[in-house]
């Protein structure tokens, strides 16, 4: 047993704990009204045992709490079933009981706490439903059985296991369509600057090499970054990093941008001819104040241009860019060469 780390699921808890009390206090008026006597005196235990768990949810001992709801339910089931027979649907609780285990598992990994038995809880589950059950099968039920109250039952308790393994079906497949979009979304982007990252870049630049429309390619490479660095500091490069990709994004309106390594980024230009656009975004660059830790930094890039030439590989596209950024860093730095 281990203690929660998460707020909520204590507060979810407490309220699933409460709705269960409510539904016990219910059913022990049924019990009465069909004279089922051994069940009515069986909610008064059964109230104890949730009553003691709110005293472990509020020590925070989920495991522990979940032990003893899920066994006490298995035995209230299969009593249940023993006592009015198959026909009140009691049983069919068992159903929903499987996923709702392996559900705990689930959140014990997320928040890192004691993982639950679920094969051992399953086992017990499925035996405690065929031998109640089977008893009720061979012996019938111990009370006789009320057709009225037998059908309102069968109808309500189908419906809420329905209605249950429905929604639980439906989170779980969301959840993992969810998880899986942003882990998606998450290995395409980088991190300090919210660009795309190369591996993202490669798999667009395909599409542009094989498709009809003209395209061309900008390499920008920030000049003297590594005096920035050593001057100012890491955080510093940092702060200039992030500010020169929200200027690209500014300037870049239709372009795909990525971050292609350390301090050099790859535009993806979807028409003909870029040149204009990247001289305002290098003029934008060399105008821009950035400022750190209240020191005027100076900042410039140079860019060189490609376009795209089905006659070449997409790899010669990309060094054809990086040559002519070359030629830019060799004249003078902050240029764009086409
Ligand atoms: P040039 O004008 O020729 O491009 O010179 P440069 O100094 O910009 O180029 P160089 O390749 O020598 O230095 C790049 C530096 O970028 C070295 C590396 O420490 C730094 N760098 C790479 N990634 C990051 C990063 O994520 N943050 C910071 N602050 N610095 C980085
Ligand atoms: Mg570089
Ligand atoms: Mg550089």
């Amino acid at each position: 047993m281990q203690e929660m780390n998460s707020k909520g699921l204590k507060k979810l808890t407490y309220i699933v704990n409460s709705a269960i009390i409510v539904m016990v206090l219910g059913l022990m008026l049924f019990f009465y009204l069909d004279h089922a006597t051994f069940l009515v005196y069986f909610s008064i235990p059964t109230l104890f045992v949730y009553i003691f768990g709110y005293i472990l949810i509020a020590k925070g001992l989920l495991s522990g709490y979940l032990t003893i709801v899920y066994f006490w339910l298995t035995l209230y089931m299969g009593l249940t079933t023993i006592c009015l027979g198959y026909s009140y649907g009691f049983h069919l609780y068992s159903m929903s009981m499987i996923p709702i285990i392996y559900y705990t598992n689930y959140m014990a990994y997320k928040l890192n706490t004691k993982r639950v038995f679920t094969g051992l809880y399953s086992a017990i589950i499925i035996l405690c439903y065929l031998l109640s059950t089977m008893r009720v099968a061979v012996n019938g039920p111990i009370y006789e059985e009320n057709i009225l109250y037998s059908q309102i039952f069968w109808m309500g308790n189908s419906l809420i296991v329905f209605a249950f393994l429905v929604f639980y079906t439906k989170y779980t497949v969301d959840t993992m369509i969810d998880s899986e979009k942003r882990l998606k979304e998450m290995s395409y982007v980088d991190r300090l600057t919210g660009l795309f990252n190369r591996h993202y870049m490669m798999e667009r630049l395909d599409e542009a090499y094989n498709s009809i429309n003209e395209s061309m390619i900008a390499m920008i490479d920030i000049d003297d970054f590594k005096r920035i660095n050593d001057v100012y500091g890491h955080n510093a490069g940092d702060y200039v990093l992030e500010k020169i990709a929200l200027i690209m994004k500014e300037n870049c309106k239709d372009c795909i941008i990525s971050r292609w390594g350390g301090e050099e980024f790859l535009i993806l230009i979807n028409y003909g001819s870029g040149l204009d656009m990247m001289e305002k975004l290098r003029e934008a660059v060399d105008k821009e104040k950035f400022v750190f830790d209240e020191k005027d930094i100076k900042v410039s890039v140079t860019i060189g241009l490609a376009v795209r030439n089905k006659d070449l590989s997409i790899d010669k596209w990309i060094q054809a860019a990086d040559e002519k950024l070359y030629i830019g860093k060799t004249g003078g730095k902050n240029k764009v060469v086409e």
